[in-house]
């Protein structure tokens, strides 16, 4: 095989881009996560499939492997310090070293402020930004003994402008997120560690489904520029390049990926 080469759907093994990386993509077993841990594995990354879901992360794991992709599943709360903790230990274990960490995982409710109560609040902040934060705090301080480290935060454009669907809690959870990626960035970028944030518009998951009606799907569709959903994999791409090494000047950025929906 010729490097950098593409045979058929095969990347060749010398062409890619994150070969003997180690990654985490928490909820990494569905929607943009599996899209994530996808694309990261084809570049040749080793990659830690982490879910709440334990079976959904097995099977997201052996559908890599089933591809001659290396994964290993684990099941993790991101939400909790001490569950955290054990998904670094079982990465360690399992692949030596952290060098790329995705904080993906996250969840969306639509209820307005009058009707949203304090344990719904707090529990999207937990998820969506308290979850990134244990996952950044634990996994760092490998990265800095290697001095080698990628971090990338999936924001929303809800945390540029506002949430479309989501309530307040959403975005304030999401605008919080690249707070803590520009925070983050600034602490770490003498360790030769990035830490930036992808933005994505509606994107065709799971997540988008359950929240929307078919009618309102495509109204928003017919409204953005380039009409269609945005597909996981498209995000995985994204991720890849801020992963690799022709990204190494980047840190600290908010990155949209909306097709059209929000130029700014
Ligand atoms: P999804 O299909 O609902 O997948 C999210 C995954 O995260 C699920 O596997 C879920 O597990 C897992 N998860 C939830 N809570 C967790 C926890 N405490 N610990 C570990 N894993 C947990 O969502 P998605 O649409 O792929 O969204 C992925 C990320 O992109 C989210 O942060 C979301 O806010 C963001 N985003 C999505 C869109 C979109 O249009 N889809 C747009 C902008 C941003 P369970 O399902 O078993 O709970």
């Amino acid at each position: 095989m010729t490097s950098g080469k593409k045979e058929g759907n095969k990347i060749s093994i010398e062409g890619r881009k994150l070969k003997g990386r180690v990654a985490i993509v928490t909820g990494g077993s569905r929607g943009i996560g599996r899209g994530i841990a996808f694309r990261l594995a084809e570049e040749g990354a080793r990659v830690l499939v982490a879910d709440i879901d334990s079976l959904n992360a097995k099977k997201a794991a052996e559908a890599l492997t089933e591809k001659h992709l290396e994964a290993v599943p684990v099941q993790v709360d991101i939400t909790k310090e001490r569950s955290v903790d054990e998904m670094v230990k079982i990465a360690l274990k399992a692949f030596k070293k952290i060098d790329i960490l995705i904080n993906n995982a996250g969840i969306m409710f639509r209820t307005r402020l009058q009707d949203l109560s304090l344990k719904e609040w707090e529990d999207i902040i937990k998820v969506n930004l308290t979850g990134p934060f244990l996952c950044s705090k634990a996994v760092i301080p490998f990265m800095k003994r290697n001095g080698y480290g990628r971090v990338v935060n999936i924001s929303s454009s809800a945390g540029r402008s506002v949430s479309t669907l989501g309530g307040a809690h959403y975005t304030a959870s999401k605008a919080g997120l690249l707070g803590l990626t520009r925070a983050v960035a600034k602490e770490t970028a003498p360790f030769g560690i990035t830490v930036n944030a992808v933005c994505p518009g509606l994107i065709d998951t799971q997540m988008a489904r359950d929240t929307t009606t078919k009618a309102e799907l495509n109204a928003f569709i017919d409204s953005f520029p380039i009409k269609r959903l945005g597909l996981p994999e498209e995000i995985g791409d994204l991720v890849v390049f801020l992963c690799s090494q022709k990204a190494t000047y980047i840190t600290g950025a908010s990155i949209d990926i909306n097709g059209g929906d929000l130029m700014i």
